[in-house]
């Protein structure tokens, strides 16, 4: 490799040794000697160079100015002091400010070996720099590619939902008078009209139940669906639903049976949104399976799960192949084979059902054997409380704590205290919570011991550092456990509120409380006003 060399020194002795050093190591060393402050700086500015050495004894130009000039010109140019006399704390100076490496005249024989790695290390931070700027570059892509993604799709769900609005209204009124007609309003009807009619307004009936899928797609897609929990019994609504779809069954002559557990208690329940997820698995059940099958809607305490309550709806149809079975909760997706593919529909009614599910808290999810029937079944919990995120409170200071306890608790956490860093660690080793609002100095475990010991362990469990000593030695120490949200002690109660939700809905809570959702433990239960949750407040809370 040539080496292109600048060498700042004012002894032509000193000169004449070094390329002899260097001679055999890089025979085709391009060396530019500069002698003062002047030709080095024109040097810097014009040359293109692989390493600088530099005395560190001009006359006139003082060795840390000159690095202080590379530095600034060329930073990316290894830089390296060859000096006769270097004190160690010199020397440690200017290792400080950018330096290489330095070599003592009377120690050439590390020179080698100096540039050698000094010229490493500068290949792998070109490499670096580079691999950080095409990371940089596809990052700024992608940013740009997911802003027109979002655009795009924005313009979409409109689209849906300005036409589901514009078919409705039509679809609603020829629904209306087909009605009139068959109720002889407009006039008597032969057997045969009425049979047609009847199956004019089942049509209507369908593209009704897709239009207003396609409507509440739309709505969960932009946050705008909500839904209103308050506690209702879960009992006397899915009697009613199997009440409504029991003639549908009798008529594909399918026996449709309820078993509800008898002392169940009242959940927190949007009625409207439940009817919905629970008719749709039965009508599902209905249309996949044949007749003389049967179905079965059980609910009961979930197994070992006291604090949920789960529904099964179990049928005897065509069940669902194995591979497509972790796919058919997703949006527009319908079974490609088999009978499925014959019945009516738009693949939306499991994503509305996942989705709904979602929003109350609870899980869903299919067994189903090809076949033989399938079963599906989804967990709703039974207290508001296991609604609310989880909030660990640590803090030694006794009036800290119930003050922001009680302020917590208002404003709809669960909230748990640890009085140090030991019994909160203690206290997660049995329950992950979703947020954590940790103070800073502390007797027992100090903040940053702590939280080095929660990113070793709990990584996604978002840390807010709430300390009166923001400027302190605890907040440098706890920033090699970064990320964290820094707030300062005291702070307004609507400014803690305002940090906490944000922290949330940067860290998406709610996927993490569902994935630890077994971790979470019953409550006592306050009555509440009803909790209104939309797609995006579901990840808020
Ligand atoms: P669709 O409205 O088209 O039925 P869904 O989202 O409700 O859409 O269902 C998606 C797919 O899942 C259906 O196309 C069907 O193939 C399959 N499926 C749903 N329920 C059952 C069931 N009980 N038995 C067999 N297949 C089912």
């Amino acid at each position: 490799m040539k080496l292109h060399l600048l060498y700042l020194e004012d002894n032509s002795d000193d000169v004449q040794l070094l390329r002899l050093k260097l001679s055999r190591e890089w025979p085709e060393c391009d060396t530019l000697v500069v002698v003062n402050e002047a030709d080095f700086l024109a040097a810097l500015k014009e040359g293109k160079f692989d390493l600088i050495l530099a005395d560190y004894r001009i006359p006139g130009f003082g060795g840390l100015a000159a690095l202080a000039f590379a530095r600034e010109h060329c930073p990316e140019i290894p830089f390296i002091f060859i000096s006769g006399v270097m004190g160690e704390d010199v020397a440690v100076e200017a290792l400080k400010k950018g330096a290489a490496d330095y070599v003592l005249k009377d120690r050439l024989a590390r020179l080698v070996p100096a540039i050698r790695r000094a010229l490493q290390e500068a290949q792998e931070r070109a490499r670096r720099r580079q691999a950080e700027e095409q990371v940089h570059r596809i990052q700024t892509q992608l940013e740009q590619t997911n802003r027109d993604l979002l655009r795009k799709n924005e313009e979409i769900q409109n689209f849906y939902h300005t036409l589901s609005h514009e078919l409705k209204t039509p679809l609603t009124s020829a629904r209306e008078f087909i009605s009139i007609v068959i109720d002889g309003l407009a006039g008597p009807l032969n057997g045969r009209q009425l049979e047609y009619l009847g199956i004019a307004r089942q049509s209507c009936d369908q593209l009704r139940v897709c239009i207003n899928d396609l409507l509440d797609a739309t709505r969960l897609e932009t946050g705008k669906l909500a839904i209103h929990l308050k506690p209702a019994s879960l009992s006397a609504l899915i009697r009613r639903v199997v009440t409504a779809v029991t003639p549908t069954a009798v008529e594909k002559k399918i026996a449709l049976t309820a078993d509800v557990q008898p002392d169940l208690p009242e959940i927190p329940l949007d009625e409207h949104r439940m009817t919905q997820v629970i008719t749709n698995l039965l009508n599902n059940a209905i249309k996949f399976t044949p007749a003389g099958g049967k179905i079965v809607i059980k609910v009961a305490d979930a197994p070992e799960r006291p604090e949920l309550v789960q529904i099964s709806v179990t049928d005897t149809g065509c069940g669902i192949p194995v591979a497509e079975q972790s796919r058919i909760f997703d949006r527009l997706y319908q079974v490609k084979a088999g009978d499925a593919t014959s019945e009516a529909g738009v693949g939306l009614g499991l994503y509305l059902c996942r989705e709904l599910v979602q929003l109350h808290g609870g899980e869903i999810w299919v067994q189903s054997q090809p076949g033989q029937g399938s079963t599906f079944s989804f967990v709703l919990p039974k207290s508001e409380h296991l609604l609310r995120a989880n909030l660990l409170l640590i803090d030694d200071d006794p009036q800290m704590r119930e003050v922001l306890h009680e302020l917590l608790e208002r404003h709809g956490y669960n909230v748990h205290t640890a009085a140090g860093g030991r019994e909160a660690l203690e206290w997660m080793r049995h329950q992950t919570p979703d947020l954590v609002l940790l103070d800073l100095a502390m007797p027992d475990l100090d903040g940053p011991a702590t939280l080095k010991e929660i990113k070793k362990n709990w990584a996604g469990v978002p840390v807010i550092i709430y300390t009166g000593y923001a400027e302190s030695d605890l907040v440098k120490q706890a920033l090699a456990f970064s990320p964290f949200t820094l707030l300062a002690k005291p702070c307004p109660p609507a400014q803690l509120l305002e940090t906490l939700h944000k922290v949330q809905r940067a860290g998406d809570t709610a996927t993490w409380k569902r994935n630890h959702f077994g971790l979470m433990k019953p409550r006592l239960k306050k009555p509440r006003r009803p909790i209104v949750r939309t797609r995006k407040s579901a990840k808020l809370n």
